[in-house]
Parts: structure tokens; sequence; C-alpha cells
């Protein structure tokens, strides 16, 4: 049989009262909705990451095939420039000179179809090239949510700890000098009932567990020495007695 001063059994309540605040504290830090806000916005800068690196290949495959093309483009006329400047500089055979004048024919519709080519190629370059802006947009602007988030999250952490920080000096105090038996009991009774170790007898009822006691129980609980560390039944807590405690 345990026994400890009913005042110290008393007092134990409140050290559980502060127990359970910062259990609830505890669970609060770990759940605050900042954190799924972050994770979320976190996730989706990635997507961007690989987005933007995505984008920023096929603007440079594209700018590539334009430069290809812009050569292809300007070897063609500059073949022409120098064909027109032979056609019109007169040497040569009359059978070279319409030669030169079938070429140069042949090259201007080259020339035409090259140009569609690059046409097309550009385009593509500016749709490339949009899409890479509008992903670097989005990824400075996410930057920028991320730091606020993260800054508010801080600042809801902090919060909590400095609470956190004043119930545990509130716990201190209230668990200073009290039965050392009964402090022992309490934390290995509270480790196995998920955080619960004391609770009041409030009526007929536990407040661990919320059943009512049998009248035998009751009437046991009723009679021991006011010392006595009385364990309920049905959940085995330590079972305060208060002054609205049945008698
Ligand atoms: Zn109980």
């Amino acid at each position: 049989m345990t026994t400890a001063p009913a005042q110290d059994q008393r007092r134990l309540l409140d050290v559980q009262a502060l127990d359970t605040r910062l259990a609830q504290l505890a669970h609060r830090r770990r759940t605050l909705p900042v954190h799924a806000e972050l994770e979320a916005l976190e996730a989706r800068r990635a997507q961007v990451d690989d987005q933007l690196v995505a984008a920023r290949t096929i603007a440079s495959d594209v700018a590539r095939e334009l430069a290809k093309a812009e050569s292809d483009v300007e070897q063609v006329r500059q073949r022409a420039v120098r064909d027109r400047q032979h056609l019109e500089s007169g040497h040569g055979s009359a059978k070279d000179l319409q030669g030169l004048q079938h070429e140069l024919e042949s090259l201007g519709r080259r020339q035409a179809e090259l140009e569609d080519v690059q046409l097309a190629i550009m385009e593509r370059a500016e749709q490339a090239a949009a899409a890479q802006q509008a992903l670097e947009t989005e990824q400075a602007d996410l930057a920028v949510q991320a730091e606020r988030l993260v800054a508010r999250r801080d600042a809801e952490l902090a919060e909590i700890d400095s609470e956190v920080a004043a119930v545990t000096a509130q716990r201190e105090q209230a668990v200073a000098g009290l039965d050392a038996g009964l402090v022992a009991l309490y934390e290995r009774i509270r480790e196995q009932q998920s955080g619960l170790g004391a609770a009041a007898l409030r009526g007929r009822r536990c407040e661990g567990c919320r059943l009512e006691l049998n009248p035998t129980d009751l009437e046991r609980i009723r009679t021991a020495p006011a010392d006595e560390v009385v364990r309920c039944e049905e959940c085995r807590r330590i079972l305060v007695r208060v002054p609205e405690s049945a008698s």
C-alpha cells in the first residue's frame, strides 16, 4: 500500500493539470496548420524547379535550332549575292550566264523555304522564352511566399515555446516538495495511461476513465485512511479524493 499526505495527493492534481497543458501545447506545436501549408508550398516549389529545368533545356535547344536556321538562310543569301555579282559582271559564256540565272531562281525559292522554317522556329523560341519567363516569375513568387510562411511558423512556434517555458516553470514549482514515492508512481502510470496519471474522484465518478465506481469500491475508498493512495479499479490511475468526492 502506498501512502502520501492527503495534501500532496491533492497537489498532484495541479501537477497533472500542468502536464495536460504541456501535452496540449506539444500537440499544437506538431499540428500547426502552417506546417501543412509549408509542406504544400515546398512541394509546388520542387515541381516548379523541375519544370524550369525542362523549360530552359527546351529554350536552349530551340535557340540552337534557330542559330542553325539563320546560318542556313545566310549561306543561301551569300551564294545568291555572289551569283548576282558574277551575272552583273557579264563574264562567262551565254550558257554560263543562263546557268547562273537558273541557280539564282532556285536559290530564291530555297531562301524563301528556309526563311519559312526560320520563322516557325522563331515562334517556338518565343513560346519557349515565355514559358521559361512564367516559371521564373512563379519561382520567385513562391520563394517570397515560403519566406513569409517560415517567418509565420517561427513566430507561432516561439509563442508556443514561451508558453511551454512558463508552464514548465509552474510545473517545477508545483512538484517541488511533493512525496517522492507518490510522484514516481504518478509518472509511471502517466506513461502507461496516455499522459493521465492522477484523477479526481468527483461524485462517484473517476475523472480519469469517466466511469462511476460501484458502491463497494466507493465505500472502501471512503473509509480508507486519508494518506492512503487509492487507485481506480477500472483504469488503475491514482484516484484523488477531493471535497466534491462522494462520501
Ligand atoms: Zn478510472
